[in-house]
């Protein structure tokens, strides 16, 4: 059986321990391949590793490092067919929806930011007659980079490409639940020329392997993305030791419909934002809040375009919704669809578990589920479930929707369907938020800040912000 190795200095490893964990493929739910069971241990050699390569890889010009990246990218690209494959396989996505969204983001992550270092600037200030400040930006040492399973390889490479770029070195963590891709890429780094120890992933979970990197003393900064909980936890280690944390957590989002929309095109929009990927996206709308004028005209469209889409093997072109990644996570979900009823929900479209047949019959599926009658301030509205199910509540005033969207402790991102600019404005401005979209979801531009209010997070990822959050300034004032 393959077996997922500790990519260490530029070579893979077996776990020092030889502890291995079970990778389930979650739409057929057998074990296809085995992971590095990581521990402290594992995580010094390859901090020993980065620290090592840290002097060459820092003292490289930019250009240089740009030409490496880029390299890489180009990598991922040649094998795109592959990657493709193994994400859908390792997470239950559809695999076009791998093809079209995780595999061409994870090249652009890296083009991007090979490029950007190209273009950044510092600044000088002139204080006085004969007094000049200006600034530097070095990179901190060895990072930490530790990311999620929903968006396996798109998330790891929003990571890992800025810290590189800046001229870092790496110790990176993927989830344990779909640990494929980051894998596929460590060879993809040797055959682009990345010196040995400047990218070192390792596998194992969280409560190990990603704890050692978190307490580890060499390295300078945490880029996490995850629950808020681990979140949490990862803070209480981190902070005291004065690291940089860039923390991306969970998120609740709402979804706005004023009355002055197009049902008909908005709607479609609504189902997606809600479905994507599952609903296991940290940007999925599940809370759908519609204005009482049109609340019955566009619940019963919704559930109608919600019962178009098809629950199948992520394999086939046709499947709209692939598996939730685990048994634990489907069970998760379906106590939360339980929950609802027990909080005088009615579950209006799906809410059951689906069983396949032949290839996907032990697989982990949950029908897209819409709920109504709710209250915003009970549980399933408050917490993040990151499945396959939303909620619809009726609203009268810009004001109220304002206020009910506000009233979780999450701020990740927000959308808002409405043809009147007035309220477009207005209402983005007031909602806490760290992105809100417009007649549009999901829509990304690489150079935004990126990131959360709130529960959802502390720091921005994208663009300059990532590069900032990688460097360290430092202010050189001279007088001559
Ligand atoms: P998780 O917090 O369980 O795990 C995330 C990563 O952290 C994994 O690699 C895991 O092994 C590691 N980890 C777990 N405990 C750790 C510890 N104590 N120390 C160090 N590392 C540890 O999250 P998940 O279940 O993999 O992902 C789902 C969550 O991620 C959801 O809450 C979702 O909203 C969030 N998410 C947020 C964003 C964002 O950009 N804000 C993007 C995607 C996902």
């Amino acid at each position: 059986m393959l077996r997922i190795r500790n990519y260490i200095n530029g070579h893979y490893h077996d776990p020092i321990s030889d502890s291995w964990l079970e990778n389930v493929n979650p739409a057929t739910g057998e074990v296809y391949s085995l992971i590095a069971r990581s521990n402290q241990q594992d995580v010094e050699l390859a901090v020993t590793a980065a620290t090592t390569a840290f002097p060459v890889w820092s003292a490289m010009s930019t250009k240089e490092r740009s030409t490496i990246l880029m390299n890489i990218s180009e990598g991922i690209q040649r094998h795109f067919d592959d990657l493709a494959l193994a994400e859908s396989n390792d997470q239950g996505k559809p695999l076009w929806l791998s093809q079209m969204m995780d595999i061409p983001r994870a090249i652009d992550n890296i083009a991007f930011f090979a490029t950007e270092i190209l273009h950044t600037h510092t600044e000088a200030y002139q204080t006085g007659l004969g007094v000049m400040n200006y600034t530097t930006r070095q990179p901190l040492g060895v990072v930490g980079c530790i990311s999620p399973w929903n968006l396996p390889l798109y998330l790891f490479t929003w990571k890992i490409a800025p810290a590189l770029a800046a001229g870092n070195t790496v110790v990176a963590k993927p989830s344990e639940l779909t640990p494929m891709t980051a894998f596929l890429l460590g060879q993809i780094c040797t055959d682009a020329g990345l010196p040995p120890g400047v990218l070192n992933i390792v596998h194992g979970l969280g409560a190990e392997c990603g704890a050692a990197i978190v307490a580890h003393p060499d390295i300078k900064a945490i880029s996490f993305t995850g629950g808020t909980v681990t979140g949490k936890s990862i803070a209480s280690v981190a902070a005291p030791m004065f690291k940089k944390l860039s923390l991306e957590l969970g998120g609740k989002n709402p979804t706005i419909v004023f009355d002055d929309v197009d049902i008909a095109s908005v709607v479609k929009s609504v189902a997606r934002a809600a479905f994507t990927n599952q609903g296991e996206i940290c940007l999925c709308g599940s809370r759908i809040f519609i204005q009482r004028s049109i609340y019955e005209t566009f619940r019963d469209a919704l559930v109608a375009e919600t019962e178009r889409f098809l629950v199948g093997d992520p394999l086939e072109s046709e499947t709209r919704l692939g598996a939730l990644v685990n048994e634990a996570h489907m069970h998760k979900v379906l106590a939360y669809i339980e929950l609802a009823r027990e909080e005088g929900g009615r579950v209006i479209s799906g809410g059951q578990r689906v069983t396949l047949s032949g290839r996907c019959s032990g697989g982990f599926f949950v029908q897209p589920t819409l709920i109504e009658g709710l209250d915003a301030a009970c549980r399933v509205n408050q917490e993040e479930i990151f499945g396959p199910v939303a909620t619809i509540i009726p609203f009268d005033s810009d004001e109220e929707v304002v206020a009910l969207a506000n009233s979780t402790s999450y701020g990740l991102a927000a959308s808002v369907w409405t043809t009147n600019i007035n309220r477009a404005h207005g209402t983005a401005h007031k909602l806490e938020s760290g992105i809100v979209w417009v007649n549009t979801w999901l829509n990304r531009d690489l150079r935004t800040p990126f990131g959360g209010v709130k529960h959802s997070g502390v720091g921005r990822e994208g663009g300059t912000e990532a590069l900032r959050f990688f460097t360290e300034f430092k202010n050189i004032c001279l007088q001559f």
